[in-house]
């Protein structure tokens, strides 16, 4: 039997990468449904390619010209940030592949454990906001949760037949366009060149978190949450290659790590797939070629954000929340020449000072502490 998917996020850059698969091996895959933001165009044409049962737009004001686009389809057309919810709790597909960005896949990353659905999740950001929601619904729900992001996918990959705890993770890091950039030239940096990944092509609002290491702050967070290991047994180690995907520990002082040319193809698959491998045609590493593999300490002085998202998941509660929506705010503001590079972080600790903090929250807590940061961090703007 095929396996059905929900793709959440399907014009993106993982959307697209996951239909590439599904269009490799449409042997094994079927498109259940497919969600956009605001690209209604690309998403009627990928639903005219897979025939899905459902589309959604989440912007409302797309709905009237996709629906046209599609009317001589047999496919459901819905609007709205509900309906991707709604979506994920009905209809037939056996996994959600969870590639929106930000805030906003937050609420169908909960829906997919909830109704004891497989989620394959590039959304780093449901489980920095609510991964203690999303990981106890998931155990309630005996829901899977498949991590597509490469470090998560390849410390899941290093733990695969481990009956032992792991000792420590370690979270590997390119380091981004600043790598070697001196501290004192960050201030000048444009948008071109943070939307420059030296290794990997990616959303420009993950390309600019890999360059401050918000992302890396995140993915240590993420990993928290996946795998249940406390901030201190969690490293990062800038390996500017991006060849060791990530690398697990063990009490015995053997370590795991998992290899490859940088593809996203490869983790999506594989959380799609688990615990088979089949060939998807990407290329392959060759050691001979690229011999060299170096590693070096994060410049915690020159990055503060991976330090600032330390203390988040130390303090818990609503902080982990604060940092993603301040930053949300803050990426936003720089992408449209609104802010300078440097003033990202000093939003994000300007949030973390000012805003509330709810020790214990739920659900509704968050939703109204990223309402509450926005609407700060956009006043400071
Ligand atoms: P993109 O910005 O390329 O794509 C985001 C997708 O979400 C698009 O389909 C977009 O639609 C849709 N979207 C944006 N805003 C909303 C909204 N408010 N409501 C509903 N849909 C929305 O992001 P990426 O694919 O780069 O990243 C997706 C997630 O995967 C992120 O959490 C990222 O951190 C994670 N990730 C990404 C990697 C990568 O290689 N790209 C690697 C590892 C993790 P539209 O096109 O219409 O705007």
């Amino acid at each position: 039997m095929k396996q059905r998917i929900a793709l959440l996020g399907s014009t993106g850059s993982i959307g697209l990468q996951t239909l590439d698969i599904a269009r490799a091996r449409s042997d094994r895959f079927e498109i259940a449904v497919l969600t956009a933001g605001t690209n209604w165009q690309r998403l009627a044409e990928q639903a005219a390619e897979f025939l899905p049962d459902a589309v959604v737009i989440a912007d409302e004001q797309w709905y009237a010209p996709l629906r046209e686009a599609l009317a001589h389809l047999p496919i459901k057309v819905y609007a709205g940030a509900e309906a991707i919810v709604q979506v994920v709790r009905g209809g037939s597909a056996d996994v959600i592949v969870n590639a929106l960005v930000g805030y906003a896949g937050m609420m169908p990353s909960l829906a997919a454990v909830e109704t004891g659905k497989k989620l394959a999740l590039a959304n780093k950001e449901s489980l920095v906001i609510a991964g203690r929601q999303i990981i106890d619904a998931a155990e309630r729900n005996r829901a899977a949760i498949l991590p597509i992001d490469s470090e998560h996918s390849a410390i899941f990959q290093s733990l695969v037949g481990e009956v032992s705890p792991a000792r420590r993770l370690i979270l590997t890091a390119s380091g981004g366009p600043f790598l070697r950039t001196p501290k004192d030239r960050l201030c000048e940096v444009t948008v071109e060149q943070a939307l420059r990944h030296p290794n990997w092509s990616m959303g420009a609002k993950i390309t600019v978190d890999s360059s401050t290491l918000v992302n890396k702050g995140f993915e240590v967070i993420e990993a928290h949450w996946l795998f249940g290991l406390p901030a201190e047994k969690i490293d990062v180690l800038v390996h500017p290659q991006s060849v060791v995907h990530s690398m697990v520990e063990f009490e015995d002082g053997a370590i795991k790590a998992q290899l490859g040319t940088p593809d996203m193809r490869l983790p999506i698959q594989y959380a799609l797939t688990f615990p088979e491998r089949p060939d998807y045609g990407g290329a392959r590493f060759d050691f001979a070629r690229s011999s060299t593999l170096t590693f070096e300490e994060v410049d915690d002085d020159k990055f503060p954000a991976l330090g600032i998202a330390y203390e988040c998941l130390r303090r818990g509660g609503t902080a982990p929340c604060t940092m993603n929506a301040a930053n949300e705010v803050a990426v936003a503001a720089f992408l449209q020449g609104r802010i300078g590079y440097n003033d990202i972080v000093r939003l994000i600790e300007r949030a973390l000072e000012k805003a509330d903090f709810a020790p214990s929250p739920s659900v509704d807590d968050y939703i109204a502490c990223d309402r509450e940061v926005r609407a700060m961090v956009s006043a400071m703007l």
